[in-house]
């Protein structure tokens, strides 16, 4: 049987945990809420997608719209195993209850407290971690992105110490608020939270990060600066990231020489949306001197937590116990690697 998924909040997030969901023949997208009728409520429709309101009150808007409503969400709830929260950051919070009312497992996203859900997941480092738990939370964008390529060089070489500074996306692509057009904004709360929420999952990791917003929608880019334990060659490290999934090296000398390109890449491997999973590491921005590890990588915010979303619910439901084979199927559904 088929496990049951409702998505509450389809947004950059949440309409493309849907999609993945949908291409998963062990799993079965049962509704997602909307709470107005934008033209995202009118694609869902178009797709046969059942569409639920977050509060009754919001019904009529979608019907004088034209769009039929399934329900609430309290009605989604009633049908589905496992709720898939992607409402804004902060917003989750409050709907925790309403989860445990139901009786439906859920899963909160990055812009969460770890507190919240009490498991931080990320499918490749610690997948056991979630198995059968009642909630868990997939870490943000860029702690996914920075998981992916420490944890394996930390089993593989071990890692003394982090620091990372990151050049992040001033807005989502389809954001109208945006940050200044014409801005480098420092975070200056310093250190910045990124490090800490990489130890939501790698608590014995010694990281610190900074961060700069930077007036570009595409992606954010990763400095890291990694110590490690031993001294390596470069050949090491690129063998600790080799059998990887969802890190992929990129070339400046084949031309990739930006975020742009990379965006352009995954637009011409047919990417769904144009969205690019895997964690871009450019080959040739590689150094090694003695024990130290210089790197830089491109994080593609909107998708990169994807996968992970569809993994945490395989774990969370205990549907496959094999986290290599959770990965496999589901990058083999989305088209991850190829
Ligand atoms: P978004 O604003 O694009 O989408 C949120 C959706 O939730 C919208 O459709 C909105 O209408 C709906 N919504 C708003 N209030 C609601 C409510 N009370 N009940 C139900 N639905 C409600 O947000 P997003 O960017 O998709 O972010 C969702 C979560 O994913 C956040 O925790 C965020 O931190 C995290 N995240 C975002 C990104 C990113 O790049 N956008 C990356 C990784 C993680």
């Amino acid at each position: 049987m088929k496990v049951r998924v409702g998505i509450n909040g389809y947004g950059t997030i949440g309409k493309r945990v849907a999609s993945a969901v949908a291409e998963q023949d062990d799993m079965e997208l049962v509704g997602v809420t909307k709470t107005r009728p934008s033209y995202e409520a009118h694609l869902a429709c178009a797709e046969g997608i059942p569409l639920y309101v977050a509060k009754a009150e919001q019904a009529g808007d979608f019907e004088k719209d034209g769009l039929k409503v399934e329900g609430t969400l309290e009605d989604l709830l009633g049908k589905v195993d496992i709720v898939v929260d992607a409402t804004p950051g902060g917003v989750g919070e409050a709907y925790r209850p309403m989860y445990e009312k139901a009786g439906v497992k859920a899963i909160y996203q990055g812009g969460e407290d770890h507190g919240l859900a009490g498991v931080s997941f990320n499918a490749y480092a610690n997948y056991s971690e979630a198995w059968g738990a009642r909630f868990a939370r997939v870490v943000s964008c860029n702690t996914t992105g920075l998981v992916r390529t420490l944890f394996p060089l930390d089993r593989d070489v071990g890692v003394e110490r982090v620091n990372a500074t990151l050049i992040r996306r001033g807005a989502d692509p389809s954001d109208n608020k945006g940050s200044g057009l014409n801005t480098l904004e420092p975070s200056l709360k310093l250190p910045t939270h990124h490090g800490p929420d990489v130890q939501t999952i790698m608590p014995w990791v010694n990281i610190t990060t900074m961060a700069v917003k930077a007036p570009t929608t595409l992606m954010h880019v990763h400095c890291i600066i990694a110590d490690l334990k031993k001294e390596v060659r470069e050949s090491d490290v690129l063998a600790a990231w080799d059998d990887v999934p969802r890190v992929r090296l990129v070339s400046g000398k084949r031309g990739i020489k930006g975020t742009a390109n990379i965006m352009e890449f995954a637009k011409d491997l047919d990417h769904h949306r144009g969205d690019f999973m895997e964690i871009a590491v450019w080959q040739d921005g590689i150094k090694v001197a003695g024990k130290t590890l210089y790197y830089y990588q491109a994080v593609h915010q909107e998708s990169d937590v994807v996968p992970e979303n569809v993994d945490c619910i395989r774990s969370m439901m205990k549907m496959e116990p094999d986290a290599a084979r959770s990965i496999k199927k589901t990058d083999d559904s989305l088209g991850i690697g190829k």
